[in-house]
């Protein structure tokens, strides 16, 4: 047989559990009521106020694109070498290489930014400074198949930049700023 050893509660005790549960649930609405009036400081994607476009911090490692040269084949610096291929952890660039010596180039240039770790070592061990990461951020698809950069689309993005976008400030980046020709020395 079983005591109840429970003390019934006395009168105050309740009163102040009920005043203290009455003011938590106050205490929680009263934040609720604050954040709900507070400036909203997300916004909906894909569906934003084009005024509103937000511009990434520099460095941002957004999607790829490959630097122009409009006096080699195939109108890209790239030469088709696939040090980056091979460098890529997650094996996600694969390229096509076309013609021998100064002539090679890239026939085909994929990379799947949906496996991409945006590590940046692609853009590290190019010879030529030739691919790049951009600001641009609106990677995102519906299918997988969405997310593969063909040779287009990297050359297209590629419009207008001149050399390789820097995750880190210059100082600390192993990538340099192209080196003015040296004079010739006859010329002086
Ligand atoms: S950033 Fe890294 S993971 Fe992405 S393609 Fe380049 S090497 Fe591969
Ligand atoms: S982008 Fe650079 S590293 Fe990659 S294949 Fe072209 S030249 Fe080589």
């Amino acid at each position: 047989m079983t005591t109840n050893t429970r003390q019934p509660q006395s009168a105050w005790a309740l009163l102040a559990d009920i005043v203290g549960g009455a003011a938590s649930v106050i205490k929680g609405h009263v934040v609720t009521l604050r954040n709900w009036l507070r400036p909203k400081v997300t916004g909906q994607y894909p569906y934003r106020d084009p005024a509103k476009e937000w511009v990434p911090k520099p460095g941002y490692r957004g999607d790829f694109a490959l630097i122009h040269d409009p006096e080699r084949p195939g109108g890209l610096r790239c030469i088709a070498c696939m040090a980056c291929a091979n460098v890529c952890p997650d094996k996600c660039i694969h390229i096509i290489g076309q013609g021998k010596g100064k002539e090679r180039h890239p026939a085909a240039f994929d990379i799947d930014i949906g496996l991409c770790m945006y590590c940046w070592l692609c853009v590290e061990v190019c010879p030529v400074r030739a691919i790049t990461l951009t600001p641009e951020y609106h990677n995102v698809a519906f299918t997988p198949q969405e997310l593969i950069r063909d040779i287009n689309d990297l050359k297209a993005r590629g419009e207008g930049i001149a050399e390789p976008l820097l995750p880190v400030p210059i100082e600390r980046s192993v990538l340099q700023p192209p080196t003015a020709k040296k004079k010739d020395v006859s010329e002086a």
